[in-house]
């Protein structure tokens, strides 16, 4: 090796990709897959992932987390008989279905601090409208208002689902879910033919499709009472001739006839809806793309990719150093406001009671506690070169990806992780043989965003950001590589040991 060569390789730095790290086996990478594409078929929103984390907690020993179950504070423990978690000890607290907290204690006093995962499971999203359902020109449709960041213009011209909830006024629960099953049918948003998209073509792109254009199809025929409907009807064939007249009448037949429809299978009407909340997801499934299979293509990666990862680690965490703590939180994509979101306080809540039962200080644990801000990162684009540093990018393939920034202009509303930090998880990466890389988000003035690292550095506990790298982030079929999904896994079982 020359001289020169010798220099290089000992000075400069470059990330090996993920499928050269010797230490996992395709069959692990692909099992791990097959599982995952499960998963994110039968977890479109964050109620969904919130049902299907719940059917594993059992199973693995957790319990719901209740201070009572627990000693009370100081001189208490002997009357009430009660001890505190023990290390190996799991529980669990969902907050109002949409969020979730999962924890294993630690071999380390509470005081040593957690190690701290938050995922987000909300993702972008077509809301359907308090009144969403609108006859126009013998159409009905169902009106929405968009979650999230979206590009307006690729939510037409897909098949879209039907997922949520209706709170009834008796206060019962319904669950909605229209669209998934092969035999279901599925809602659509039209766009205009290129025959006459002229004036459209010359719009900006954001304008080609404005938000109150994102309606889907709901039903195109109308309300018939002669038709067999299974309603009951007794002098249904002396009067049909009259009835025909009369509904020929009724103004917005195809509505009622969706209503009608929905009111069949579900029990409720168009009052039930304004307390509910529907949207309208893409109704593909996860599938594998690329001839070699390498990546996974699906909704809603961002961020239920990474809370895949950490719920899997979290529920394999036996008896770890740390107390862990993973998060499972809903309304990032809208700015993590309301009490599901990360500004709620529902996380540290958790803590002071855990502080509590464990006799722990709880500015001392928050003070020693690490944290990873799990959320996906943008994959350098090739088509779209211009936006990324290519230097400064993360790529598909080569691991999950640590970001000690977001934010956008000069890293506006951003956590900047410390020095020390990002050194800190790096070699617990090493020690474990996780293949990582690093990530901006992308050129400097190209744009910007953030995640949820603000909302936990807030509490004085350190955090950095940590993530898959997705192509076509929030579009209905983002793209991640079985890699980085793998490598995402790992390093969060690394952090956990
Ligand atoms: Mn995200
Ligand atoms: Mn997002």
């Amino acid at each position: 090796m020359s001289n020169a060569k010798k220099l290089q390789k000992e000075l400069t730095w470059k990330f090996p990709t993920a499928f050269s790290n010797k230490k996992i086996t395709e069959k692990a990478v692909n099992d791990f897959a097959a599982e995952y594409r499960k998963y994110l078929d039968s977890c479109k929103t964050e109620r969904e992932f919130v049902t299907y984390a719940g059917s594993f907690l059992e199973k693995h020993g957790y319990r719901e987390f209740r201070k009572s179950d627990y000693t009370a504070p100081s001189g208490k423990a002997e009357t009430s008989g009660k001890k505190a978690p023990a290390p190996g000890d799991k529980l669990f607290f969902v907050n109002r279905n949409k969020a979730l907290v999962m924890c294993t204690i630690g071999k380390k006093p509470l005081n040593e601090g957690l190690r701290i995962t938050v995922s987000h499971v909300d993702s972008p999203r077509l809301d359907l409208k308090p009144f969403p359902v609108s006859e126009r020109n013998e159409i009905a449709y169902l009106k929405t208002h968009y979650y999230g960041g979206i590009r307006k213009y690729q939510w037409v011209t897909i098949p879209l689902a039907l997922h949520g909830v209706v709170a009834k006024d008796d206060g019962t629960m319904v669950t909605v879910n229209i669209g998934e099953d092969p035999e279901d049918p599925v809602f659509y948003i039209t766009d205009l033919l290129p025959h006459l998209g002229q004036m459209q073509n010359e719009l900006k792109l954001k304008d080609g499709i404005k938000g109150e254009m994102l309606r889907a199809i709901g039903a195109t025929l109308p309300y018939r009472s002669d038709r067999d409907d299974g309603r009951k009807d007794d002098k249904k064939e002396d009067k049909k001739e009259d009835k025909r007249d009369s509904e020929d009448c009724v103004k917005d037949a195809v509505k009622l006839n969706l209503l009608r429809l929905l009111n069949e299978k579900y029990g409720f009407t168009e009052r039930d809806l304004l307390t509910a909340e529907l949207s309208l997801v893409p109704a593909q499934k996860a599938r594998e793309v690329g001839l070699d299979r390498s990546l996974i293509g699906s909704y809603g990666q961002d961020d239920r990719v990474c809370a895949f990862g950490a719920f899997r680690a979290e529920l394999e965490a036996k008896k770890p150093e740390y107390t862990t703590l993973t998060v499972f939180a809903d309304k990032e994509e809208i700015g993590s406001y309301g009490p599901t979101g990360m500004s709620s306080d529902f996380m540290l809540h958790f803590i002071e009671d855990l502080a509590e039962v464990c006799h722990g200080d709880v500015n001392t644990i928050l003070r020693a506690s690490n944290a990873l801000s799990t959320d996906v990162g943008a994959a350098f684009d090739p088509n779209f070169a211009s936006v990324y540093d290519e230097e400064n990018s993360c790529k598909i393939n080569h691991g999950c990806v640590l970001t000690k920034y977001t934010g956008a202009r000069g890293k506006s509303g951003s956590n900047d992780a410390s020095a020390e930090l990002m050194s800190m998880v790096s070699r617990i990466f090493s020690k474990h043989n996780v293949t990582w890389q690093i990530g901006e988000l992308g050129a400097v003035d190209a744009g910007g965003g953030g995640t949820v690292a603000l909302y936990i550095a807030r509490f004085d506990i350190s955090v950095v950001d940590l993530g898959v790298p997705i192509l076509a982030m929030h579009s209905p079929f983002e793209l991640a590589a079985k890699y980085d999904i793998y490598s995402l896994y790992q390093a969060v079982q690394a952090f956990y040991k």
